[in-house]
């Protein structure tokens, strides 16, 4: 393979390998598998990759994957509306939500602060966050962005976004490694980190 001329293979490969944590051998590994399964089965998978295109969108309020406008969360009459938890990304709150132990809110960012990559805060979702925060509902914000320095970064970018509003902001930070990812944190750790997280100042 050359890399010049694009047969099917090598343009599948192509499209693996811009998956993250997908490398050109574990693309390559992925690709000959694909080429070995049943043309049923392939065709599943290509389906299922274009309905999460065409049927999901972002819920206008917190921004987490949904079929509706508004997604099962903001829609849910029993969770507690007086608390919002902040994530970078929806695969952390289907982390914090199958601890079974948060009842509240969320406010999904996707996307956090990198001054090095050039991403700032035009690029994560906080103007919606102030907006929800301006309907009053909302005692506390906590903020559970990675323990990385882009999740610091965000955190305390909304710290200073959210205090003159006057509700409470709170950064969970037992537990977690730092540098870690939080969806792949154990139920214990994250339930443990949300027990003790502190108010920012
Ligand atoms: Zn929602």
């Amino acid at each position: 393979m050359d890399g010049t001329s694009q047969n099917p293979l090598d343009q599948l490969i192509d499209e693996l390998r811009k998956l993250p944590g997908i490398g050109r051998k574990t693309a390559q590994r992925l690709a000959f598998f694909l080429l070995k399964m049943p043309a049923e089965e392939a065709r599943g998978l290509a389906q299922a990759v274009l309905d999460v295109k065409e049927r999901l969108r972002f819920c206008r309020w917190c921004n987490n994957i949904s079929e509706e406008e508004v997604c099962r969360f903001c829609a849910d009459p029993m969770r507690d509306r007086t608390r919002i938890l902040v994530v970078e990304e929806t695969s952390i709150l289907f982390a914090i939500e199958r601890t079974g132990e948060y009842k509240g809110l969320y406010h999904v960012l996707v996307g956090s602060l990198s001054p090095l990559d050039g991403r700032g805060p035009a690029d994560i979702k906080a103007q919606s966050l102030l907006d929800r925060l301006k309907l009053g509902e909302t005692k506390e914000v906590i903020i559970a962005t990675n323990p990385t320095i882009e999740g610091e970064a965000t955190a305390i970018y909304l710290t200073r976004l959210i205090k003159p509003t006057g509700v409470k902001v709170t950064r969970i930070a037992y537990g977690i490694p730092v540098g870690m990812d939080l969806e792949y944190a154990d139920e214990v750790t994250l339930i443990k980190s949300l027990e003790g997280r502190r108010e920012l100042a």
